[in-house]
């Protein structure tokens, strides 16, 4: 069966268009998947009886895969996984925290980065997931209606997967889709210089930059990427751009004890991102297997984060969620636990 959920409004057009039918009814099957959220095609009640047949008897379902496993955590995180065809897994992450619900989406199974510290790196990479794949984590999810936001923060480099993740994003934030604010939206990146310019002309969607360390040397031995797009080619391009009030830039920094958190490294970050309307979010490492680091206390974060604060970069430190059900940042893998 061909799934009709991920495909774009254009993609609509064609596939009415193949069937011989008149173009508004790409607008109408847009409307009762994204806004009515119908799962069958038979439900699309304002399309023709015999046009709905046609749609179904060509293959087309809505295609909905319901997740195949949840982990619950004891601060009400859950991990769902969604098996795809050549058996391994997609991790997507629900956060709830307050009035915010935010869901952490995977963009491809397992990676090619190799960051040294990350779980999803030393998979190893698996394959691009479609945009089918990344759209129905948001929908196919319990809690799909309460969302806030969404973060491509889980399994996989986002811009490694451009095509299919800026599908994604126009699904997202366009009228005729889930008519989502881009403001809601995050896409994370280790700096893939390849496809940075295209998520900066076709997106407005906030921006967050693996950074881990103001050293290029030091970012080397942590991000094999750093070899191929230094941070200053990153910064570079970013300084290009207009931040002010169009959407938010943050950096992420993991925060190694005796690596990365002394005041050598606060001020040597303070220089590198001056002159750039941008926030720090400071992130404990989750510990995984075979890898010889470990997270700063929660003082040395504090001194870090105010150092940072003192100068005049905002800086953060993020809540750690899901940790006890492996769901916390650096600790996606598409392998079943
Ligand atoms: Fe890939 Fe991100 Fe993990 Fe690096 S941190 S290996 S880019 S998933």
């Amino acid at each position: 069966m061909k799934a009709l959920l991920g495909l774009t409004l254009n993609e609509l057009y064609a596939v009415v268009e193949s069937l011989g039918m008149q173009r508004f009814t790409a607008r109408q099957i847009a409307d009762w998947i994204y806004v009515k959220r119908v799962r069958s095609v038979a439900d699309m009640t304002n399309i023709s009886v015999s046009n709905r047949q046609k749609i179904t008897d060509e293959g087309y379902e809505v295609g909905y895969e319901d997740p195949s496993d949840a982990a619950v955590s004891t601060d009400g995180t859950i991990r769902y996984l969604f098996a795809t065809p050549a058996g391994k897994h997609i991790e997507t992450v629900y956060i709830p925290d307050g009035d915010r619900a935010t869901l952490c989406v995977s963009s491809q199974i397992g990676c090619k980065m190799g960051c040294y510290f990350c779980m999803t790196g030393k998979q190893g990479f698996n394959g691009q997931l479609t945009t089918t794949q990344i759209i129905n984590q948001i929908f196919a999810i319990p809690e799909s209606k309460s969302l806030t936001n969404i973060v491509f923060m889980g399994m996989g480099e986002p811009l490694d997967n451009w095509d299919n993740v800026s599908r994604a994003l126009e699904i997202i934030t366009s009228a005729w889709g889930m008519a989502w604010s881009p403001k809601r939206v995050t896409v994370s990146t280790i700096g893939q210089m390849q496809h940075l310019t295209d998520f900066l002309r076709d997106s407005r969607c906030n921006l967050a930059v693996s950074l881990h360390s103001p050293y290029s040397d030091e970012r080397l031995s942590l991000m094999p990427v750093e070899k191929a797009w230094p941070t200053s080619t990153v910064l570079d391009l970013l300084r290009q751009q207009d931040w002010n009030g169009q959407r938010d830039l943050t950096f992420e920094y993991i925060i190694f004890r005796g690596l990365n958190d002394d005041s050598r490294h606060a001020h040597a970050l303070i220089k590198l991102l001056s002159g750039l309307r941008c926030k720090v979010n400071l992130i404990r490492f989750h510990a995984i297997p075979d890898v010889e680091l470990h997270t700063s206390d929660i003082h040395a974060m504090e001194r870090f984060r105010d150092i940072l604060n003192e100068h005049g970069l905002t800086a953060t430190i993020r809540a750690s969620r899901g940790e006890d059900i492996y769901a916390a940042c650096g600790m996606l893998s598409s392998t079943k636990r």
